[in-house]
């Protein structure tokens, strides 16, 4: 029966980067998710990169650690796939749409510690010359770095860079059972290994494993809409204000997304989409009637009081662990938390009390 350093529950965000950053530190690990079945799974077709968070763009947790891990790890799977897809680095405008926007965001700009050269300040002349489908506004923050990842994309060349990495991939639901020497795994199909230990990063399905149920953390759905143009559309930087527009090819607009507490399918709703029809009808008024939509996504973010993803041992399974909680930041955050995770495991490295598992286990 193989056996493992490692195996991973989950082969989103969370547990690519996990299992990359065990593979470089020399781990061996088996990668578990159904979607690995398909080497071009189906995904979110556009997500962001945005340091600016929330209503009042708010520089966050250590951002530039986290964003020099993201794109680091980015321009490695472009120069390994040859892809020049997987992402657009065309800056995200945050335009102050109504006056409380333009205080939140002019506020940011002058009172955040930005790093050098990441945001500049446009008037509202400059913000309609930028992009004149915009309605009148009172300027716009600019965040030069801001990126528009094809997760879609980068997922798969994530995946298949892994495999070649020689990460061990199973594609099926497993049961485990755990025993003092650690785990064995089996496969619907009745296929075996062993593992030292074990990651769970299962996005939402984590709060459902039965060792990890006892959490303070918040399920919250969202769903994104894909529109299409009849002409093509003549800018490439992403907009964030009500949510977001991210350009995809020369003609389809992403419009993200709705936050809803209340209910934890994957399932699209009406609501949903008239919620994100409004978005777009606010931000792009004038070019709302000349795009079709043509898609509708819906999936569930796992998200804690203070908003920073969970990572850590069980505390009753010493070998058992866990990383979720990404929140809406799912990219931004996986590729630094996931070193910090393995540094731990691997190098006896302190987990940040922020991070750490343990102020969420409820008793
Ligand atoms: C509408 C919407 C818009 C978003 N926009 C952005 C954005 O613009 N930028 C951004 O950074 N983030 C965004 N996010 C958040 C981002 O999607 C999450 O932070 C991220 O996907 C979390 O990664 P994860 O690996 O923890 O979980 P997931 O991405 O949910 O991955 C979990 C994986 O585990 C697998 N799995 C589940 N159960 C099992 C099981 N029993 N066995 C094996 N495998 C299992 C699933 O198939 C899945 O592949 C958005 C989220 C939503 C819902």
């Amino acid at each position: 029966m193989p056996h493992y350093d490692f195996a991973v529950i989950g082969a989103g965000p969370a547990g690519l980067a996990t299992s990359h950053s065990l593979r470089r530190r020399h781990q061996s690990v088996l990668l578990i998710d159904p979607l690995l079945a398909d080497s071009n799974a189906s995904g979110a077709p556009a997500g962001l990169v945005n340091v600016a968070i929330g209503k009042r763009a708010l520089l966050g947790w250590q951002s530039e650690a986290c964003y020099e891990a993201f794109t680091r790890n980015l321009e490695m799977l472009s120069d390994y796939s040859g892809r020049d897809d997987l992402c657009q680095n065309s800056g995200i405008l945050r335009p102050a749409l109504t006056e409380e926007l333009y205080e939140l965001f002019f506020k940011s700009y002058n009172e955040q510690p930005w790093p050098e050269g990441w945001v500049s300040w446009m008037t509202p002349d400059e913000v309609k010359k930028f992009n004149p489908h915009l309605p009148e506004s009172h300027g716009g923050l600019f965040l030069n770095n801001g990126l528009s990842v094809y997760v879609d994309r980068f997922l798969n060349t994530y995946r298949s860079y892994l495999r070649d990495q020689g990460v061990q991939h199973w594609g099926a639901p497993v049961n485990y059972q755990v025993d003092e020497n650690g785990f064995t795994l089996i496969d619907e199909e009745g296929q075996r290994a062993t593992s030292d230990r074990l990651i769970i990063a299962a996005g939402t399905a984590t709060l459902d494993f039965p060792e990890w149920q006892n959490l303070q953390a918040n399920r919250v759905k969202g769903e994104i809409a894909v529109f299409e143009s009849d002409r093509p559309l003549d800018w490439q930087h992403a907009v964030s204000v009500f949510g977001y527009m991210i350009r995809r090819g020369d003609r389809e607009l992403v419009v993200g997304s709705t936050y809803n507490h209340n209910e934890f399918t994957f399932a699209p709703t009406d609501e949903g989409r008239r919620q994100l029809h409004q978005k777009l009808q606010k931000v792009f008024p004038e070019l709302s009637s000349s795009l079709k939509q043509t898609g509708q996504l819906a999936g569930v973010r796992v998200t804690t009081p203070n908003r920073l993803p969970l990572i850590g041992a069980h505390p009753d399974h010493p070998n058992l662990y866990i990383f979720t909680a990404l929140g809406s930041k799912g990219l931004l955050f996986s590729e630094h938390v996931a070193a910090i995770l393995s540094d731990h495991i691997v190098s006896g490295r302190e987990i940040p009390e922020e991070l750490d598992v343990k102020r969420a286990v409820l008793h």
